[in-house]
């Protein structure tokens, strides 16, 4: 059946795409995205990129020049100067005219400039022409018209002394056809090697991924069989050895449910059926053979009632308990008297000893009852487990904040890894149901569970052959002096009797 569901699942996914391929697909896709830009930027773009970066730069140099012209006052030395500077810097040939075209200062730097031979006519004319066209003018020489690839920028100003300037910038555009043959096949070999490598990396990086997680998965479809004594991987990356020592943990305490509820089944089952068989026994002899009608056969079945009465009590309450059933009723009491009051029931037990120290009179806001219970239990179990002095101390300790509560026994003490278990329902230790006549593997949840409705804290500190210590902490509360005075209302006794 759970192998069906397994197969069923696997069906269902099967048209899915596997972690391996898909990361395998993204870096390909990667790769390609990177492989096209590259060629886009570095072959089909890389002309107009070199013309717009070359028009950006003799603008920005011809923009700055007549700025330091119009606003410095610049003798004829320094300007040469600036201009010598500039075109050197910048690989540039300049020219510096006025409006008649008459008076001209070039430097080139560019071989073979047409601004040489531009007559002062020329000059004159250009001068107009930009005028004419708002002061400033851009040529872009186009070669697929035959032009000579110039690239032509002038511009006309009124300098700081008040004439009128022209200023003409030129640089030739070299051709990047032989750069652009030359990158393609650099470009080739990148692309092979770029695709090999990516290839290379994706199928690494899937391994490392999808090998962990394909383990996983393997080991989790075989706890869902409901094998729970299953290895987790823990390797790889952080996530995947988290999610590996994650179901670990969880095939764990699955387990232990499983075994909780085996041992529950068992349990209840011959708790119950124990004392049954015992009356049923007892009253069967008491009728059909004379003179066995004998009060310690009554009372053999009186116990064996009782004892019955706890156990579907304890069953009743941690039931109610922990659907929420029973709602607390807190008020403020004393509970230092209190747990004497429960102490006093217990001195009556003649074979065993009780001590209760206590420094002062604590009170606390909770549901009297309840806490009554949780002492009831601790006792009783003290009781039960304690060692051959029959001694059960309860200690009460207090802070400002809180009050703790121990009750001590010298018994038999409780591993260490049994230690968080014996707060579930029905866990007992001594699974051998030795002591079949004590408890009913319940007191301990009741305890927790009230305690915890009550957001106390709770624990047990336990040296095995030494002796346990089970204690609880309430928060302290300060009762207003008209109810502290009559002292402590009439007390209530607790649901267990001593010894139930
Ligand atoms: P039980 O009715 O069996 O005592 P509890 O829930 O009260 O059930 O306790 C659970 C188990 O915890 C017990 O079966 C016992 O093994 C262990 N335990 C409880 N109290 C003590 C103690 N004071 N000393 C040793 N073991 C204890």
């Amino acid at each position: 059946m759970k192998h069906n569901i397994i197969e069923d699942l696997r069906r269902r996914f099967h048209g899915k795409i596997g972690i391996r391929w898909g990361i395998f697909a993204g870096f390909a896709f990667f790769t390609v995205v990177i492989i096209i830009l590259l060629w886009v930027f570095q072959i089909a773009l890389l002309e107009s990129f070199y013309r717009s970066i070359k028009i950006e730069e003799i603008q920005t140099t011809g923009q700055s020049l007549v700025e330091q012209m119009e606003q410095n006052n610049m003798n004829i030395f320094e300007i040469e100067e600036v201009i010598t500077q500039e075109a050197e810097d910048k690989q540039l040939s300049i020219l510096l005219s006025d409006s008649s075209g008459q008076w001209a200062v070039l430097k080139k730097s560019t071989p073979d400039s047409f601004l040489e031979r531009l007559t002062w006519i020329e000059r004159a004319q250009i001068y107009m022409e930009t005028e004419a066209a708002g002061g400033e003018y851009l040529y872009a020489g186009d070669r697929d018209n035959g032009q000579p690839d110039n690239l032509l920028y002038v511009l006309t100003f009124t300098a700081q002394e008040g004439q009128d300037r022209m200023l003409i910038l030129n640089t030739s555009l070299t051709p990047v056809e032989s750069t652009v043959e030359t990158l393609k096949i650099q470009l080739s070999y990148l692309t092979v090697v770029m695709i090999l490598l990516a290839l290379l990396l994706a199928l690494f990086i899937a391994r490392r991924i999808s090998e962990p997680i394909r383990q996983i998965n393997e080991s989790a479809k075989t706890l869902a069989t409901g094998e729970y004594a299953i290895e987790f991987q823990d390797r790889g990356f952080r996530e995947i050895a988290e999610l590996g020592a994650t179901l670990q943990y969880a095939a764990g305490e699955l387990s232990k449910v499983e075994q909780l509820r085996r041992d529950l089944i068992a349990n209840v089952s011959h708790d119950l059926r124990t004392p049954l068989t015992m009356i049923a026994g007892y009253s069967e002899v008491m009728r059909d053979i004379p003179g066995e009608n004998t009060p310690e056969n009554v009372q053999i079945i009186i116990d064996e009632t009782n004892r019955l009465t706890t156990l579907v009590n304890d069953m009743l309450d941690l039931s109610k308990l922990q659907a929420g059933a029973i709602p607390l009723e807190p008020s403020v009491f004393n509970l230092t008297e209190s747990i004497r009051e429960i102490m006093a029931r217990y001195d009556k037990m003649a074979d065993f000893h009780f001590t209760f120290e206590a420094k002062e009179e604590v009170f606390v806001n909770a549901d009297e009852l309840k806490i009554s219970q949780v002492v009831y239990n601790l006792v009783n179990n003290a009781i039960n487990y304690t060692g051959a002095d029959k001694t059960v101390r309860v200690r009460q300790r207090a802070t400002d904040k809180a009050v703790r509560v121990e009750v001590i026994d010298s018994g038999e003490g409780i591993e260490p890894d049994k230690l968080r278990d014996i707060w579930e329902r029905y866990y007992k230790v001594d699974k051998s149901h030795k002591r079949a006549q004590v408890g009913s593997g319940l007191g301990l949840s009741i305890v927790k569970s009230i305690l915890e409705l009550h957001g106390g804290l709770y624990g047990v500190q336990s040296q095995v052959g030494k002796g346990s210590v089970f204690w609880f902490e309430l928060e302290r509360c300060y009762p207003k002096q008209e109810e502290k005075a009559p002292g402590r209302l009439p007390g209530r006794a607790g649901k267990r009797e001593p010894g139930s």
